[in-house]
């Protein structure tokens, strides 16, 4: 009589939680996650608890700024509360990467918000999925912005790809009739590469030139 398959899984059920968590990753595949397993199962206590005690330390201690939802220690960020900033002008990135590596242009003096994420329709992925709520909040009313200020201009600052794109488009409508001015980023960065990987003369070119939406 044939066995019965396994509905779990070749591995022992605790060994199959650990994969499916890497695998759950971003990036992570499942020869990946089976690796990093593999590594933990390897590890000695000392190295596995170092892993846990960050992971238990980041979701204890950071959290995301109540105004820009970037990721800080406090809220709101030191970017929000930083007053040599132009609290009226809020450039938009869809993830906390890219606000870093824009940051590093030192060209940038507005404040950011993060959209936590992009339309991506065929990924299901809708506007609930990200802050555009917010970022339109922040807009219509200056109590939710920055150090209370009125937002004069927001600058797209989205890949220039199809998922950022659809969300640039998007979040211009949403914003229409709000008075705020909506620019984008200006086409410095080549169509399809990413702004998290992008060098920081061709941003800082961007930022510098960066164009009303719609033109
Ligand atoms: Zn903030």
């Amino acid at each position: 009589m044939a066995r019965k398959p396994r509905e779990q899984g070749p591995y022992p059920e605790s060994v199959n939680r650990l994969v499916e968590a890497f695998a759950a990753m971003p990036g992570i595949g499942r020869r990946t996650a089976e690796r990093l397993s593999f590594w933990v199962l390897k590890a000695s206590s000392e190295e596995a608890s170092a892993l846990t005690d960050a992971i238990v330390a980041v979701k204890g201690s950071v959290r995301h700024c109540d105004i820009c939802w970037s990721i800080a220690d406090a809220s709101p960020c030191p970017i929000c509360t930083d007053p040599s900033r132009d609290a009226s002008l809020v450039m938009v990135v869809e993830q906390p990467k890219d606000l870093v590596n824009l940051e590093k242009t030192g060209n940038y003096c507005g404040v950011y918000h993060t959209l936590m994420g992009r339309l991506d329709p065929l990924d299901g992925v809708g506007p609930d999925s990200i802050t555009a709520g917010d970022l339109l909040g922040r807009v219509v009313d200056p109590t939710r912005n920055a150090r209370g200020t009125k937002v004069r201009e927001v600058v797209l600052a989205l890949n220039p790809d199809m998922e950022g794109d659809t969300t640039g488009l998007y979040l211009a409508e949403l914003l229409s009739g709000s008075g705020v001015t909506v620019t984008r980023l200006a086409r410095g960065i080549p169509s399809g590469s990413q702004i998290e990987f992008a060098n920081r003369a061709a941003l800082a070119d961007a930022i510098a030139l960066r164009q009303r939406f719609g033109s």
